[in-house]
């Protein structure tokens, strides 16, 4: 174990225990397990079959239905039965929050019950008591006896359970001692594990769930390094982001938070929680799990020829892929053994020296690759957030314009905006007259026997698994140039490995050069594209590595896009509508940014996926207030089916839209209510209210 995972250089999958859950089995190596949650009333008996059908249809491994009434929970057996008759035998999971009654009964039901420990039994007060210890104890018993029952029942009839924390809705008592930290839900999660343990019950799978992906990841990290702190083994992972939202921004954070946890080689079954029919998530998280190879892989299987192998560990089975990377105690190259010299369970952003606009305290830069352009005019830009307006001759620029271009080999015949600059090769760059608009671009060791050089800038590309090269010795020749960017990129398959491992080297060699993260894809799809650069890119930038970012692809992929993007709009997502890759890109890129919170250039919407709570119409609300305030840069809206996962989830947000009864909203401002039960056909209007009041509008255009 290193810290939290099996490896931070090579992908080796955590050994987890064995959970059934009915016939499925979780964790223990088993394939990462895909799911989702129905959308509708779990009284409307045929609506639930159907929809659990066409997810099931679509892949869904399990399926879940919130039950939030004694009554919901006993309609949970009608629906199984009609699934059953219709010949569908997925497991079946109530989700349960303020109503353990409801969980006695799901529990004698269906194959797995999901609590929310912060829901199950404290009725919160959202009010911050202080706690002594002897209070502390007793709130701890009183869980128990009113948490024992359920356990027991789950035990008679072979039911898992998943205790599913959510950082939005944790217990006052959590609160009060620990904060909305990640530490706090790993609490909140083991004080309930404790409690199943001592009556012997392990058929448990666990999830710490936020909005927020830097926030998830660490919590699942020491969840993790918790549970082997406390009793040497960990329990099958549910990985998810909650109220990820919808389209591009949804499924790009979820794949920063879900698939930086995969990428660790944690994670036993995931859920992508989009503000879209259910079915549709389930592409998404299969694009993100197949990333991982076959399922179930056996002890002495042989993989890929190359580069995966099982070892012949006695006590654990373990999967390796890091047969042709670098290991943190023996890097390729003569890397430096030690500590890490981050702390990959809180957010630091690693520390780089500025070149022109680039490192320091600067946000990330965005880089786009226009070299497959072949000839690129003012119309080209526009796809990289620059219109040009020709009767004034004028540029508009939006929050999204990326910084730089890459030409490649081309000189612009044409008047550049002011604040965009070009990266081209060394002998293109020769040529360029503004030698401050256009900057140099050399491959690794090139540049220290380079005799052209720019004084200002000089990009400095590092393969950081490049068979034959010695990129640890040649990064000590850039040693702290104050001209130099470093560019990294790896072609080792486990890519974000081989670039955390560089910037460990980095770290400890003391090199301060800002660096910008290079993501190749050589996938088909813009959703394979979409998901890659977000798992890659996005768990680089979680640990704070990166001071710049720029998505590439091959060229077969590049042509094969235009065909994938037809297929997408035929399905009926409208997202890549209109786009060209290079706009698909940039637009990846700053989502990715704007996901791991590190540069923000647009309005956030932290809207939940809607179940059978919700109380209006989520996916056409969420679009009307998207249509209204998605010129508000830095803003973020939470727009919430009911108020389970809580305020908290709103402090994460600075506006809330919450159903809180048939045709009513209650209107947040951080976690203060400001308007109560107004009527739904007027709450949009009243939200736009209370951000002018709040100073937090302006006018769009
Ligand atoms: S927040 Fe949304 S998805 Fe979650 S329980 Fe409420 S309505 Fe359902």
């Amino acid at each position: 174990m290193q810290l939290y995972c099996e490896s931070l250089t090579g992908y080796e999958r955590l050994k987890t225990k064995e959970v059934k859950v009915g016939d499925l089995l979780l964790g223990n190596f088993h394939s990462i397990r895909v799911q989702t949650m129905t959308t509708t009333d779990t009284m409307d008996t045929l609506a639930t079959v159907e929809q659990s059908i066409r997810c099931i249809e679509a892949g869904a491994e399990l399926i879940r239905i919130t039950a939030p009434s004694k009554n919901d929970a006993e309609n949970l057996l009608h629906i199984k039965n009609e699934l059953r008759k219709r010949g569908y035998h997925t497991p079946l999971v109530a989700d349960i929050h303020f109503t353990p009654n409801a969980a006695e009964i799901a529990a004698r039901i269906v194959e797995k019950v999901r609590v929310n420990p912060g829901n199950y039994v404290d009725k919160k007060k959202f009010e911050l008591i202080e706690y002594s210890d002897a209070d502390y104890a007793e709130e701890i018993d009183r869980i128990r006896d009113r948490f024992t029952p359920l356990i027991k029942i789950c035990k008679e009839y072979g039911t898992a359970m998943r205790i599913g924390t959510n950082h939005g809705s944790l217990s006052d008592r959590i609160m009060s001692r620990y904060g909305d930290t990640p530490m706090g839900m790993v609490e909140s999660a083991m004080e309930f594990l404790r409690i199943a343990r001592n009556e012997s019950y392990h058929n448990i799978v666990l999830s710490m769930k936020s909005s927020n992906p830097q926030v998830m990841v660490q919590a699942y990290r020491l969840l993790v390094k918790t549970m082997f702190d406390e009793f040497s083994g960990c329990y099958p992972l549910h990985l998810g982001v909650t109220e990820a939202g919808d389209g591009e921004d949804g499924r790009i954070k979820s794949a920063v938070g879900i698939g930086a946890l995969l990428e660790d080689g944690l994670g036993d079954t995931i859920r992508v929680s989009l503000t879209e029919d259910p079915e549709l998530e389930i592409p998404v998280c299969k694009d993100l799990v197949k990333r991982y190879g076959p399922p179930t892989p056996q002890r002495g299987d042989l993989i890929d020829t190359q580069t995966v192998v099982l070892t012949n560990d006695d006590k654990e089975k373990k999967i390796l892929i890091s047969g042709e990377g670098a290991v943190l105690a023996s890097p390729k190259g003569g890397g430096r053994e030690g500590a890490l010299p981050y702390d990959p369970f809180s957010y630091q952003r690693r520390e780089s020296f500025e070149v022109g606009n680039i490192g320091g305290k600067h946000v990330p830069v965005v880089i786009a690759d226009m070299s497959k352009i072949d000839k690129i005019s003012h119309k080209h830009l526009q796809s990289v957030g620059y219109t040009y307006d020709e009767a004034t001759d004028k540029w508009n620029i939006s929050d999204a314009a990326a910084d730089y271009i890459f030409t490649g080999n081309q000189l612009l015949n044409f008047a550049l905006p002011g604040t965009l600059k070009v990266i081209v090769y060394p002998e293109t760059w020769v040529r360029a007259e503004d030698k401050a608009k256009y900057f140099p671009i050399f491959q690794d060791s090139g540049y220290v026997g380079s005799e052209i050089k720019s004084d200002q800038m000089n990009f400095v590309m590092i393969d950081c698994f490049n068979e034959g090269a010695d990129p640890f010795t040649y990064i000590d020749q850039l040693r702290n140039d104050p001209t130099v960017v470093l560019c990294l990129s790896s072609t080792n398959k486990t890519a974000m490995q081989s670039v955390r491992r560089m910037y460990v080297e980095l770290m400890n060699r003391g090199i301060k050069n800002p660096v910008i993260n290079i993501t190749d894809s050589n996938w088909q799809t813009a959703d394979e594209h979409l998901i890659h650069y977000a798992t890659e890119t996005g768990a680089l930038f979680l640990e704070g590595m990166g001071d710049g970012i720029c998505l590439g692809m091959i060229k077969k992929s590049y042509d094969q896009l235009a065909a994938s993007y037809q297929q997408m709009n035929a399905s009926g997502r409208n997202y890549t509508n209109n786009l060209t890759i290079e706009q698909f890109i940039n637009n990846t890129s700053f989502g990715i940014l704007q996901a791991t919170r590190t540069r923000i250039s647009k309005t956030e919407y932290i809207s939940c996926p809607s179940c059978g709570r919700t109380l209006f119409d989520l996916q056409e609300t969420t679009a009307k207030i998207r249509s209204r305030t998605n010129h508000l840069k830095g803003v973020k809206i939470a727009i919430m089916g009911c108020i389970v996962n809580g305020p908290g989830e709103m402090a994460d947000a600075d506006f809330g839209y919450v159903g809180s009864g048939p045709g009513k909203i209650t209107l947040y401002r951080g976690k203060e209510i400001v308007k109560r039960n107004v009527n739904s056909e007027v709450a949009v209007d009243e939200l736009i209210g209370l951000l002018k009041e709040s100073e937090a509008w302006i006018e769009p255009g």
